[in-house]
C-alpha cells in the first residue's frame, strides 16, 4: 500500500494537472468504490464542480471542489489515477471516470478493488470517519515529541505495530516504519510503552527524516500523468532502501545480515546488531 510520500506525490501531481478543471460529468462504474452513494448521486454531487485544490491527509487524497464538497479517495493496494485524452482507452479495471472539457478525463482504475471514494461537505471533512481518527500529520506542530511519547505510553504492542497504527502515527506503512526504526537504531520488537525518552526522541526525528527524504526523492522523479499510482519510488533506481526488503543482505552500517521478522502478519526488516533491544 502506498505510504505518505507516495500519496503526497500523487496528490501534488494531481493538483498541478487538474486544478481548475471543471467536472462535466462523473461515471461511477464500480459502485462499491463509493459505497455510500448510487452512481446517479455520485454524478449529481460533483457535476459542474470545479476542482479548487488537490491535497492529502494521511494516505487519503482530497479533491476540494468549488461546490463546498470534497471528494475523499484512497488508493489502497492498487488504485491509480490517469489523466487521459480522447485518443486513450480507459485502463482495464477502470472504476470511475471524471470527464472534463476538451475531451480530457481522469480515470481511477484499481486491479485489486480495495480503493475507496466518498463525497463529503468540505466543512465537515475533519469529522468524516476516515479523517477524524487520524493522528496528526507528521510534519505538523501537533505531532510533537510530547504527543508521541504520550501515545507510546498508551500501547503495549510492538513498536512496529504501533507505528503502523494510523490513529497513533499518520502516514507510515511497512516500508517507512522499518526505515525509521533502522535510522533510529531501535529494535522493532520493543514494546511501545517501554521505549526510553532518548530512544523515543530519536525515533520521532527519524520518522520525519525518512518521510522527508522520500518526499524529496519523489519531487525529483518525473511523473507520468497517465500513470499516477502510488508505486514505491524510493526502492527503485540508485537510492534503494537502507533496510526494507534487504533480507540476508549486508547492513549498510555494519555488514551484518538483515533479518526479516513477521509482526502482525507483516514483514519487518531490521539489523539485529545495529538495532539492539
Ligand atoms: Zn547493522
Amino acid at each position: 500500500m502506498p505510504e505518505l510520500p507516495e500519496v503526497e506525490l500523487v496528490a501534488t501531481s494531481l493538483n498541478s494537472l487538474v486544478k481548475g478543471f471543471t467536472i462535466l460529468s462523473a461515471s461511477l462504474i464500480r459502485q462499491r468504490l463509493a459505497p455510500d452513494v448510487t452512481p446517479e448521486v455520485f454524478n449529481l454531487l460533483i457535476t459542474n464542480a470545479t476542482i479548487n485544490f488537490v491535497h492529502r491527509r494521511g494516505k487519503h487524497i482530497l479533491f476540494d471542489l468549488d461546490n463546498s464538497k470534497t471528494l475523499i479517495s484512497h488508493l489502497r493496494m492498487s488504485g491509480r489515477f490517469s489523466l487521459l485524452t480522447a485518443d486513450s482507452e480507459d485502463p482495464k479495471f477502470t472504476h470511475a471516470v471524471f470527464h472534463f472539457g476538451g475531451e480530457s478525463r481522469l480515470t481511477f482504475d484499481d486491479q485489486r478493488h480495495f480503493g475507496l471514494m466518498k463525497i463529503v461537505e468540505t466543512c465537515d471533512l475533519h469529522a468524516a470517519e476516515e479523517i477524524a481518527k487520524l493522528a496528526p500529520e507528521p510534519f505538523s506542530d501537533d505531532f510533537s515529541i510530547k504527543y508521541f511519547r504520550e501515545k507510546l505510553l498508551t500501547s503495549k504492542r510492538s513498536l512496529k505495530e504501533f507505528l503502523l497504527d494510523q490513529t497513533k502515527v499518520c502516514g507510515l506503512g511497512n516500508i517507512y516504519a522499518s526505515e525509521a526504526m533502522f535510522a533510529a537504531r531501535i529494535a522493532p520488537q520493543t514494546p511501545a510503552n517501554e521505549l526510553s525518552a532518548v530512544k523515543a526522541k530519536r525515533l520521532f526525528e527519524s520518522i520525519r527524516v525518512v518521510l522527508q527524504e522520500a518526499i524529496e526523492h519523489g519531487r525529483r522523479s518525473g511523473v507520468d500523468p497517465e500513470n499516477l499510482e502510488g508505486g514505491y519510488f524510493s526502492g527503485e533506481g540508485k537510492r534503494g532502501w537502507r533496510v526494507y526488503d534487504r533480507e540476508k543482505q549486508p547492513c549498510v552500517n555494519c555488514n551484518s545480515p538483515i533479518v526479516r521478522l513477521k509482526q502482525g502478519g507483516r514483514s519487518t526488516y531490521f539489523c539485529p546488531r545495529c538495532q539492539k533491544k
